[in-house]
């Protein structure tokens, strides 16, 4: 005869009958489970990412802010690279770009958080796409890495 069990469940150690994991004690004798482990563990440190634990209202368009915003600083690394000036125009940009890059990041890491098995690390991102330069790696790497959880955009 051939045992069978659960993917939840282990082999008593005493009777040998399959016991639920969640359970602490072998309902068929009574012995103590020695791979007793509850089942709300709480979703703690070093546990497999459940995105259903986080519900976010966040839309899933704040992506085009990070676009926007790294390619904004795309344009600026370029002009002034160039020695173009932009002007009034350039001051506008870097406001935007420097404000709106870790904002959109902000908004968007917490709705790939609630819908895909990646969860990043809202502040490391957050504080790479405000440093000058960095932004734009960590702006194509964030969108690289979201298409490749999400398979958009
Ligand atoms: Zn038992």
């Amino acid at each position: 005869m051939t045992k069978r069990k659960a993917a939840d469940e282990v082999f008593c150690r005493s009777c040998g009958a399959a016991i639920k994991q969640a359970s602490e004690l072998c309902p068929n004798c009574g012995v103590r489970n020695d791979n007793y482990s509850p089942a709300s563990s709480g979703g703690g440190r070093g546990g497999v990412h459940d995105p259903a634990q986080y519900e976010t209202s966040v839309s899933d368009t704040w992506w085009y802010g990070v676009a926007a915003g790294t390619g904004i600083w795309v344009l600026l690394v370029l002009a002034s690279a160039l020695g173009g000036d932009l002007g009034a125009g350039g001051g506008i940009l870097v406001l935007i770009g420097w404000a709106g890059l870790p904002l959109s990041v902000y908004f968007d890491s917490q709705y790939v958080r609630a819908n895909s098995e990646w969860d990043p690390n809202v502040a490391v991102w957050v504080i790479l796409s405000a440093i000058w330069f960095l932004n734009i790696a960590a702006g194509a790497a964030y969108l690289y890495r979201r298409h490749q959880v999400l398979g958009e955009p």
